[in-house]
């Protein structure tokens, strides 16, 4: 186990876990604060995660959503940043251990800033993930983006034979929140107006849009009338809503769902997303074990009101990852709870009085349908189409990190908004596929790498020849049909 390489100096050290909202505006915080800041994240990259769809939908580059952690904070000298995943935390002992291709570095800490986040929920269903991708990261987004445009040319590919290919142009989303209405929208997009020269056998025009929701209403936090203003905008682009509807089977092939009253049905379709529920970082679990802070059902742990954990005043914990105050999983709250903790930590080191409890302040919510169309609340405001549209733009383009992702942002946007075009449709095989390869490889990807200590040439050799075997038994399965995508 490698000790994280120490700088070491008399200054307050800072450990922030995660390089999302919470974790970078918590670093910047500290910017002007006499400690030493080490971020750990398990991506090198810092997420703008409002705009995953439009990666998975071909407007955005994955790169203009998600600048490099590093270079983001390379101007701030007391801070640096370590790509880890982190897979332990000792409050007593007050280290912090992180895991990258089975390699461990221990970090220790004097003040910690948990920023984690969440990631998909399937609801005690975890196999519906196989067939069912959620969108919380860059390999989520353009896993989707393969199995969305890939829909359409297998779709293509049938229909020259003379099959039936309503699996493949029929497009299902789970979770009708924000992100569930903005990827429905944008797949209606895509089929009604940007494919809708590109295809000779299929009529991209009749491809089939399903949103469902177990819920009543299309976008609950948004209140009954915006709710059904967005259904009906959404039905105007060809979308199928189908509310109070749970799903209850996810395979290959399409998925099932179940109604109130007991009927249930089956929609064939290969291309389905998954946009419903979010499940706390697993991180909570150990800080509530430590600390007897309790979980509540989606993971999440409960903070005291300055956010950090009971009998830990040196723990903060921000963002998705807290229940506190019934606050929302939004930007918003892992902002200003990041501000927060940073100004706690450099208030204490300069001997100020505590700031009392937080204070989130709601700066309103908006959820885009297509071009043009988008809904807003905004105190006790409620706005919709071309209004909320623009207004949803000009948060989001101020909100990109840096200058570079909001100039190629702003272009790509004209591109796809004013025109029909998308410049961000290359997919590979590799991503559509890589994730479940990976799945089936005990170890995942620390399985491809030589292990951790001195290279040992006879070794890894071994190792590789027991790879090359799984992956020999992996194709036997896959040609006896009992493994793998079919074609059809
Ligand atoms: C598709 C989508 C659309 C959204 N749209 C909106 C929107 O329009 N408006 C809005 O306000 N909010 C939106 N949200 C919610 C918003 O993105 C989150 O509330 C926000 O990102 C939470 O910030 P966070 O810092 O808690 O977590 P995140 O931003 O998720 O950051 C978590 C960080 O922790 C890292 N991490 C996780 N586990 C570990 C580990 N074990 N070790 C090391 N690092 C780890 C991750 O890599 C990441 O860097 C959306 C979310 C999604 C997924």
């Amino acid at each position: 186990m490698a000790p994280a390489p120490d700088t070491s100096t008399q200054r307050h050290r800072v450990v922030v876990i995660g390089s999302g909202f919470g974790g970078l505006f918590g670093a910047k915080g500290l910017k002007d604060a006499d400690v030493d800041v080490t971020v750990i994240a398990k991506t090198t990259h810092h997420l703008f995660q409002p705009l995953l769809y439009q990666v998975a939908t071909g407007i955005l580059s994955e790169g203009s959503i998600a600048p490099p952690t590093r270079e983001v904070l390379a101007g701030q000298k007391n801070a640096k940043t370590l790509l880890g995943e982190v897979v332990g935390i000792d409050l007593d002992k007050k280290l912090v251990t992180s895991e990258v291709l089975g390699r461990r570095t221990v970090t220790p800490y004097d003040s910690l800033l948990v920023a984690a986040g969440a990631t998909q929920s399937y609801f005690g269903n975890d196999h519906f993930a196989t067939y069912a991708p959620g969108m919380k990261s860059i390999d989520d987004a353009l896993e989707l983006r393969g199995r969305i445009f890939g829909a359409f040319e297998m779709a293509e590919l049938g229909a020259s034979r003379g099959d039936n290919v309503d699996h493949h142009l029929t497009f299902v989303v789970v979770g009708a929140g924000p992100t569930g209405v903005e990827m429905a929208g944008q797949i209606a997009e895509l089929a009604h107006r940007t494919l809708k020269h590109d295809f000779r056998a299929i009529n991209s025009r009749e491809a089939r849009v399903v949103l469902v929701d177990a819920a009543p209403q299309v976008l609950p936090p948004f209140g009954a009338k915006l709710g059904d203003k967005t259904k009906r905008e959404l039905e105007k682009l060809g979308v199928e809503v189908i509310l109070g509807a749970m799903v209850t089977d996810v395979d290959e092939r399409g998925l099932t769902i179940a109604f109130k009253d007991g009927r249930t049905e089956r929609i064939d379709s290969v291309a389905k997303i998954w946009a419903a529920g979010v499940q706390a970082s697993t991180l909570t679990k150990t800080l509530s074990e430590q600390t007897g802070a309790p979980l509540d059902r989606a993971g999440r742990i409960a903070v005291n009101p300055d956010l950090t954990l009971p009998g830990h005043p040196e723990v903060f914990v921000v963002g998705d990852m807290i229940s506190l105050d019934n606050l929302p999983g939004v930007a918003q709250v892992a902002i200003q709870g990041a501000k927060y903790a940073a100004k706690e930590i450099d208030g204490r080191l300069k001997g100020k009085a505590p700031q009392g409890p937080f204070k989130y302040f709601d700066k309103g919510s908006m959820a885009i349908i297509s071009r043009f169309r988008a809904v807003a609340m905004v105190g006790k405001l409620r706005l919709s189409g071309v209004v909320a549209w623009l207004m949803w733009l000009f948060v989001h383009l101020i909100y990109i990190t840096g200058f570079k992702g909001r100039l190629t942002a702003l272009l790509h946007w004209t591109i796809s908004f004013l025109g029909r075009g998308r410049s961000e449709r290359t997919t590979t095989v590799q991503q559509i596929f890589a994730r479940q390869a990976l799945e089936q490889l005990a170890g995942g990807a620390a399985a491809l790498v030589s292990e951790p200590g001195e290279y040992d040439k006879a070794r890894e050799e071994a190792r590789r020849r027991e790879l090359e075997q799984q992956a020999a038994e992996e194709q036997r399965l896959t040609d006896a049909n009992a493994r793998g995508i079919n074609t059809r």
